[in-house]
This record gives structure tokens, C-alpha cells and sequence, in this order.
């Protein structure tokens, strides 16, 4: 069996070009989506993901400010700095990229971001909600994996999902909403014993680890849906992903390929929160 690719970029560009309508149609009745992404010191790579942002905004026409700080400023200068934005009436979405300067406390930063503004999904009442089920931002990342998934035409419901890594960020909210998709949800990390064993039982593999060609075919159920998050940077200066794509595609039924599998659908989800957001918040 060859996998069928899920085209991330494809699936990411048709959301994206339907949210440009709809953002054209809020400022016909005079409401911009704005979105302030802060930036705290000169990470190379953080810088490049606030820019990529900053563009995507662009292009489907939200407002979007870069704020960019100095690696030395005080975390109250910081907070001082979010609780502006909070209350500022242009701003929809806040987000703080991150990893921060050790000085600053990250949970001090997420937590005084007003959750209405929170299109990150990481703000504890955000994630709380998420876990009941209620109304809230869902972080990105799961939420575009979740609508990979359901594009693929596949069900979700009442399959093994396997969830190999464990993150506030990726793995731990993937669980949540794939159970939500009343999926049958084992995660596994790294002081899991016989891994293998486990993943060979997945209908659905999610690989958030960041170990490049951790899964191979040996790990994979054949006609599994294989959803890789990884995003690991070789010697050679290629992206990899944690799964050996070239293997795996000839054991799955579905496969993402890095790059342009979740990737890209991480700033779309952003994106639509932020459309929500302005909804939300001009009500
Ligand atoms: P993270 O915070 O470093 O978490 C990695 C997880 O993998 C941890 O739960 C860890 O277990 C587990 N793990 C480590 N080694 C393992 C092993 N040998 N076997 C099984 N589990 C293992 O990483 P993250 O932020 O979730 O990101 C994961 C990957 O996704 C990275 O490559 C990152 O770049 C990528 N990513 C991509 C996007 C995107 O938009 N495409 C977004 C976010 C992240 P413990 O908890 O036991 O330590």
C-alpha cells in the first residue's frame, strides 16, 4: 500500500482563502481583526515564525503589529505591556512567541493575557474549557491536526489513536480533542516501555516528539493514519520529520509529509482564532 499524502499547504490555503473572505466581509461592516504578536529578544527562529505570522496575516487582510522587545526587559515591563494590549480596542489576539528569557516567568506571561484574546489557546481558562468541552481557543497546532484528520475524509470516532509525545503545547491537547472525537486515546512518551507495541496498535499515529525518524515502518499498523508534527533540522540543513517518511508511506493509508504537512496549518489556526476573536470581542 501507498499512502495518500494529506497536503497540509493545500488544505491550509483553502482555509485560508475562505477566512480572506470572510475578513473582507467584517470590514465592510467596519471591523479589522487585529493581532499583536511580542517578540522578546532575537531568537533566530522565533523571529522567523513571528515574520511568516506577521505575513500570513497579511495576505489575508488582519491587522497584525510585530512588538519586538529587548532580550533584557523585566517581566513587569512585559506584563505592563500585555495589559495595553488587553485593553487595547484594535487587538483581538495576543500572542507572546515564545520560548522566553529564563528571567521571565512564562505561566506569568500566558496567564496575563486575557483569555478573550488568547487565540494561542494556551491561557489556563482556554485549556480548561478545552478539556470540558466548552466554548474556548483551541491551541493550533491540535486544532489544524484535528481538521487534517477530518479532510482526509477518515472518522475519527471509535479508533485507536496512538499520541507519542506529551506537551502542554502539542501531544497532551491532541489527546483531549482526539477523545473529544470520541477516538479511543493512548499517549506514550519517553519512559514509555515498548513503545513499539503501542504504536503498532494505532489507527491514528501522532508523532509530537522532535527526534527526526523516530517511527519507522516496523512501528506503524498497516492502513494507519500516520500525522507528523516533527519539525527537526538535519546537519544537512533539510527539515525533517519524526517519522521516516519514505518507509512509512509504504505502510500507512495517510501520511503528512514535513514540510507542508501540519506546518502550515499551525498559522491558519491562528489566523481563524483571531477572526473569532474580533467576533467575539465587537459583539
Ligand atoms: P517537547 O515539549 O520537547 O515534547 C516532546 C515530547 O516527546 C515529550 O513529551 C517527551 O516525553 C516525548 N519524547 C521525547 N523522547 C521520546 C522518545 N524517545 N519516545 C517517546 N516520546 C519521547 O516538544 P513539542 O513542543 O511538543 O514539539 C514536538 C515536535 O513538534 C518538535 O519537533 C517541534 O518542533 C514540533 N512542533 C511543530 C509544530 C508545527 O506547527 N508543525 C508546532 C509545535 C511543535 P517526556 O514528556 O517524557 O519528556
Amino acid at each position: 500500500m501507498t499512502a495518500q499524502i494529506i497536503k497540509g499547504k493545500e488544505v491550509a490555503q483553502e482555509i485560508r482563502t475562505a477566512l480572506k473572505e470572510e475578513v473582507s466581509g467584517l470590514k465592510e461592516n467596519g471591523l479589522v481583526p487585529g493581532l499583536a504578536v511580542i517578540i522578546v529578544g532575537e531568537n533566530p527562529a522565533s523571529l522567523s515564525y513571528v515574520r511568516a505570522k506577521h505575513k500570513a496575516c497579511g495576505e489575508i487582510g488582519i491587522y497584525s503589529e510585530i512588538i519586538e522587545k529587548d532580550a533584557s526587559i523585566t517581566e513587569e515591563d512585559l506584563l505592563s505591556e500585555i495589559d495595553a494590549l488587553n485593553e487595547n480596542p484594535d487587538i483581538h489576539g495576543i500572542l507572546v512567541q515564545l520560548p522566553l528569557p529564563k528571567h521571565i516567568n512564562e505561566k506569568a506571561v500566558i496567564n496575563k493575557i486575557s483569555a478573550l484574546k488568547d487565540v494561542d489557546g494556551f491561557h489556563p481558562v482556554n485549556v480548561g474549557n478545552m478539556l470540558i468541552g466548552d466554548d474556548c481557543y483551541l491551541p493550533c497546532t491540535p486544532d489544524g491536526i484535528i481538521e487534517l484528520i477530518k479532510r482526509s475524509g477518515e472518522d475519527i470516532s471509535g479508533k485507536h489513536a496512538v499520541v507519542v509525545g506529551r506537551s502542554n503545547i502539542v501531544g497532551k491537547p491532541v489527546a483531549m480533542l482526539l477523545l473529544q472525537e470520541n477516538a479511543t486515546v493512548t499517549v506514550a512518551h519517553s519512559r514509555t516501555k515498548n513503545m513499539r507495541e503501542i504504536t503498532k496498535q494505532a489507527d491514528i499515529l501522532v508523532a509530537a516528539v522532535g527526534k527526526p525518524n523516530l517511527i519507522g515502518a516496523e512501528d506503524i499498523k498497516p492502513g494507519a493514519i500516520v500525522i507528523d508534527v516533527g519539525v527537526n533540522r538535519l546537519e544537512s540543513g533539510k527539515l525533517a520529520g519524526d517519522v521516516d517518511f519514505e518507509s512509512v508511506k509504504e505502510v500507512a493509508s495517510y501520511i503528512t509529509p514535513v514540510p507542508g504537512g501540519v506546518g502550515p496549518m499551525t498559522i491558519t489556526m491562528l489566523l481563524r482564532n483571531t477572526v473569532e476573536a474580533a467576533k467575539k470581542i465587537s459583539k
